[in-house]
């Protein structure tokens, strides 16, 4: 009997997986390649990407959208929007308890039915914030 229908997570995946969970805040295929070369140097960034649409696939990470270019990986799972620094490109998670999907209809979306909820926000983070005012005193 073929094991098809049993989710198979090889030893790449599983540190996959873990290097995305480890990084936490929304690293990028190359971030996680980086990180997982440590532990499995003769890894590939290919196998990386490849490992990294299989979890998608499965349902253990997410990609980000809209965040620009490069697609950033996250594995809160959780409904949640993102905010991100325009300067460094950090992603935090914002939660989405003060978006009301409802209030799209009154908003000029009248008759959709929303069934999903992808915002991001830009802005500067607090990192850069204290770094520019830094900037700004010693000018
Ligand atoms: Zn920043
Ligand atoms: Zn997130």
């Amino acid at each position: 009997m073929k094991q098809s229908a049993v989710r198979r997570m090889t030893k790449q995946r599983v540190i996959v997986l873990n290097t995305v969970k480890s990084l936490g805040s929304h690293p990028t295929a190359y971030e996680i390649f980086e990180r997982v070369r440590q532990e499995l140097p003769g890894i590939s960034l290919s196998t990386v990407y490849r490992n990294l649409s299989i979890l998608v696939g499965q349902g253990d990470i997410l990609t980000v959208r809209g965040l620009g270019q490069e697609v950033h990986y996250d594995h809160n799972l959780h409904e949640h929007c993102h905010v991100q620094c325009r300067i460094c490109g950090k992603v935090s998670d914002i939660h989405t308890d003060f978006i009301d999907p409802s209030c799209v209809n009154s908003h000029g979306g009248e008759g959709y039915i929303v069934e999903d909820v992808l915002i991001t926000l830009i802005g500067i983070c607090p990192e850069c914030a204290n770094r520019t005012k830094e900037e700004d005193t010693n000018a």
